[in-house]
């Protein structure tokens, strides 16, 4: 087969290699914007699990003020009521200090017993609202879930496709120019194929020598021309000047370029 109906398929081949290159790094991303989406709801949940130790911690530490409570309560009463039986002066201002330290105790016990019941209900309203946020947060990752996983059939799914339609053409394609392609492909970011535009290489911008350039124009040739800067395969589209066959291949190969960029 000439080298321009080869070309043709290559630059066919290319334009499927660069999307197939495209939705692979996109399919390969997926896990990860699915793991950020489930860290969302896991934080989500943290923040109830915090509010609820904070409020359980509340919890116990006002058991134990009100415990506080009630045992200076009891001993202020008992040395109130050994104050009435005592028979010295000096034991009963001993008691008397006693019973004032003990009320003093009961104050102190009561203010922080006050003051966890206050942050206490804060907890309360804290688990209420991490309760609340985690159904939203949890509704919206469903959503963002499937609108992903949608996305990662639809990927699927036209990789399936290009894959076949690879599969169909590369055999279409000399072995020495499909091989001589994959190989500058592979060393050149997946762009094997550069099209030749002002006489120069349109990818790596390095101009082409005369005569290279009538060897790339003529319809008969058998060789494969690289260019000598970046060894791309080097192709050459007659500019249209009516209604030319090689404007669609021209068209094709712009795809290729802007992805080059
Ligand atoms: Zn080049």
């Amino acid at each position: 087969m000439q080298m321009d109906a080869q070309i043709q398929r290559l630059v066919h081949l290319q334009s499927l290699d660069v999307r197939l290159a495209e939705l692979r790094n996109r399919l390969q991303a997926i896990p990860a914007q699915l793991a950020v989406v489930d860290a969302r709801v896991s934080g989500a949940r943290q923040e109830i699990a915090g509010a609820k130790e904070a409020l359980t911690t509340s919890l116990k530490d006002r058991k134990r003020y009100e415990m506080d409570v009630d045992s200076w309560k009891d001993k202020a009463r008992k040395y109130r009521d050994q104050s009435f039986a005592v028979k010295t002066n000096e034991a009963y201002k001993a008691l008397q200090h006693e019973i004032q330290h003990a009320e003093t105790q009961v104050a102190q016990a009561e203010d922080r017993l006050l003051e966890r019941m206050v942050a206490g209900e804060e907890y309360e309203r804290q688990v209420k609202a991490a309760e609340r946020a985690v159904i939203v947060v949890e509704s919206e990752a469903q959503a963002e879930r499937q609108r992903i996983q949608a996305e990662q059939a639809s990927l699927q799914q036209e990789l399936q496709a290009k894959e076949a339609q690879r599969r169909e053409i590369a055999p279409e394609i000399s072995e020495e120019l499909r091989d001589t392609y994959e190989r500058v492909a592979s060393r050149r970011h997946g762009i094997g194929l550069a099209e030749v535009r002002d006489e120069a290489c349109s990818l790596c911008g390095l101009r082409i020598r005369p005569h290279v350039f009538q060897e790339l124009r003529r319809n008969d040739s058998h060789e494969i021309l690289q260019c000598e800067s970046c060894t791309r395969i080097l192709y050459y589209v007659e500019p249209p000047v009516a209604a030319s066959p090689g404007a669609e291949l021209k068209a094709s190969a712009a795809g290729i370029t802007a992805n080059e960029a």
